[in-house]
């Protein structure tokens, strides 16, 4: 299968993306990390869907990961990554390096308050300047007009709307539904870090998750199953647990009893963190 085009360039995408306006023709954008897995593709599937070309961003941006994150470890694998854009049908891969993203003297900060205040910023104090900065100059880069995110990074979904929103950026952002294996696993580049006995573990995440959702649904006292579920993630295996919180779904305020939440977690394997949210039903 021929791979899609590439543009490593700003310049390139942005001509390429010029001759598809010409004909009056439609763009998605999905921004990614890489180490495409079958998550990924169901965003290409709904981009795909919702647009006449898909561009898909491949970039592991610097400035979202700490000094002491995993950003040189981080999986890259860009021709197998363009085998699963061809299979999709992508039409564009940009694939940028970090001097095309951030040249020399580079010193501009997107910073976007309301969703991105705690939950991951307790842990990653810098970890959504870097998200909104990247998304802000990929939506200048490329101009699509839509552009689909997971709900598995749901945090970053709310902040990526409120920087839409707040600063008038033309894109209208598409949540998608989180792609798990059969035990309920969310999909992630990360799950590639753990053995099989981590695997064991993790796939116990997301049903602790449900069944404290359920639970805050019935009874409306989030503190108190909030606090089961962290305790239950630890006696499955979990090294750690950054969070587990019950918050309103759109704004992530605490979350009120009879209003649509989400529960979300951070948790750690050794050197491995994952997340997950689930939905806490009304
Ligand atoms: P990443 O490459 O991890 O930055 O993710 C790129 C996009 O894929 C983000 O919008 C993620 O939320 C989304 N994504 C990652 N994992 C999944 C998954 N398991 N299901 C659905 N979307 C996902």
């Amino acid at each position: 299968m021929p791979h899609p085009e590439v543009a490593e360039t700003v310049a390139d995408l942005r001509a390429k993306v010029r001759a598809w306006r010409r004909e009056g023709l439609s763009v998605a954008m999905v921004p990614t990390m890489g180490a495409l897995h079958d998550g990924h593709v169901s965003l290409m599937k709904i981009a795909l869907e919702k647009a006449e070309r898909c561009v898909v961003s491949i970039f592991v941006n610097p400035t979202q990961f700490a000094p002491t994150e995993d950003l040189d470890k981080y999986p890259r694998q860009l021709a197998s990554d363009l085998d699963r854009l061809a299979e999709a049908g992508v039409h564009l891969a940009f694939t940028p390096s970090a001097s095309e993203m951030y040249p020399q003297d580079f010193a501009a900060k997107v910073s976007i308050g309301g969703p991105s205040a705690g939950l991951e910023t307790d842990f990653r104090p810098q970890f959504f300047d870097g998200v909104a900065t990247v998304v802000t100059k990929l939506f200048l880069q490329t101009a699509p007009d839509c552009a689909v995110f997971g709900e598995k990074d749901y945090q970053q979904l709310c902040v990526v709307r409120q920087l839409c929103r707040d600063l008038d950026i033309p894109v209208d952002i598409i949540g998608a539904p989180t792609v798990r294996d059969a035990h309920g696993l969310a999909m992630s580049s990360r799950n590639a870090y753990l053995d099989e006995a981590g695997l064991a573990v993790a796939r116990k995440l997301n049903r602790i998750l449900r069944d404290a959702a359920t639970a805050i649904a019935r009874h409306g006292d989030a503190d108190s199953e909030t606090v089961k579920a962290r305790r239950a993630l630890q006696q499955i295996g979990f090294d750690g647990v950054d969070y587990v919180a019950a918050r309103e779904s759109q704004t992530l305020r605490e979350w009120q009893a009879g209003r649509s939440g989400r529960l979300l977690a951070a948790v750690w394997l050794g050197k491995t963190r994952l997340i997950d949210n689930v939905e806490i039903p009304a």
